[in-house]
């Protein structure tokens, strides 16, 4: 693992991202924002999940005024997402909120870009400019072709140069594309030149399935090689599911815990379990656990006592039983119908 790039640090409402703070994970809401009920629900399953921080989209004035609304009834951070109309950015800055996501790629008019960043800097608002390889620049994709990592950077330095002028820093930035490799270069490149914090992700990665494998590699490598301050996992699917994503990315990195981290093996004939019933009813049942362990949950004999003992809780399945491991030690053998109840009384004293 490399060392963690230094950057500045930017504070979101009471969330602090770069510097040394913790990687945080955030999340986007995907209800229509004038339905106040609706995104504030939303948002509060997010936060139940671990959610740091929330962006809402702000398509039109109207939603403006729900801003507060929203604001008034949630825990975390939450930042007004713009596009194209600089006076939704101005708006929605008076209106309170705790940060702004600008896409300079379509708000390119340099007179309501300086607007918007004077309109933070009085307010002592932060800014995420969200670089993204759909949106970019028409100048810069027509001098690139296509939106290569150098023209998402390029895109980023036009700013920066604003940001120099105006001497305003309370910045992050974040640059993403739908290519993976393009993401992790661009970032790479990026965070050679600048210090200002990243947000990382991969744009519009798709359903559940290809879409956790892509942000997975994309914020993964990245994140590997210590860059990157805060994450979000894009999704077709469930925002409350980016989050769960987002800590297992996290937890796989050792950069931070919450909740357990679960091992089980993949089965195959020696198994002794239909291993995949029994890992569905743990994870529900500790979907509410908020305790940093190691939970193994093993097929048979063969890997099983070996990960089992490593882990601070285990299981080791044997024929009709079960061996339970605590902290390196065997702490009985049960039947296979009662070993998962077993499991999470010691879990819950533990
Ligand atoms: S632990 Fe046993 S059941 Fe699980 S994959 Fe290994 S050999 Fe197969």
């Amino acid at each position: 693992m490399y060392k963690r790039e230094q950057t500045k640090k930017v504070k979101v409402g009471n969330l602090v991202i770069g510097g040394d703070a913790p990687i945080s994970v955030q999340s986007m809401a995907n209800t229509d924002t004038q339905n106040v009920s609706a995104t504030v629900a939303q948002i509060k399953r997010m936060e139940k999940e671990g959610c740091e921080l929330v962006r809402v989209a702000v398509p039109d004035l109207d939603s403006c005024s729900s801003l507060p609304l929203i604001k008034r009834e949630i825990n975390i951070p939450l930042v007004a997402d713009i596009h194209f109309d600089y006076k939704l950015a101005l708006k929605s800055l008076e209106q309170g909120v705790d940060g702004l996501r600008i896409n300079p790629g379509n708000i390119k008019n340099r007179e309501k870009l300086k607007l918007i960043i004077k309109s933070a800097q009085e307010k002592d608002i932060p800014i995420r400019f969200g670089i993204n390889s759909g949106s970019l620049d028409s100048q810069i994709l027509k001098k690139y072709k296509r939106a290569t990592p150098e023209a998402l950077v390029e895109s980023a330095q036009k700013v920066i140069t604003l940001l120099e002028e105006i001497d305003y820093h309370k910045v992050g930035f974040s640059l993403k594309s739908t290519s993976v490799t393009d993401t992790i270069e661009a970032n790479i490149l990026f965070s050679s030149k600048y210090d200002y914090p990243l947000h990382l992700g991969i744009t519009e990665a798709g359903p559940y399935f290809p879409g956790v494998i892509k942000s997975s590699i994309g914020i993964g490598i990245l994140l590997y090689r210590g860059i990157g301050n805060t994450i979000r996992v894009s999704l077709t699917d469930d925002p409350v599911k980016e989050v769960r994503v987002g800590y297992e990315i996290l937890k796989a990195l050792n950069l931070r815990q919450r909740g357990p981290q679960i091992i089980s093996c993949p089965t195959c004939a020696r198994c002794q379990v239909d291993l995949k019933e029994v890992m569905q009813e743990v994870e529900e049942k500790l979907a509410e656990v908020n305790k940093t362990l190691t939970i193994a949950i093993m097929g048979c004999m063969v890997n099983g006592p070996g990960e089992a003992r490593e882990a601070d809780i285990g299981v080791a399945y044997h024929k009709k039983t079960a061996l339970l491991f605590k902290k390196g030690k065997i702490i009985g053998r049960f039947s296979d119908q009662i070993i998962i109840d077993k499991l999470l009384e010691e879990i819950k004293n533990m």
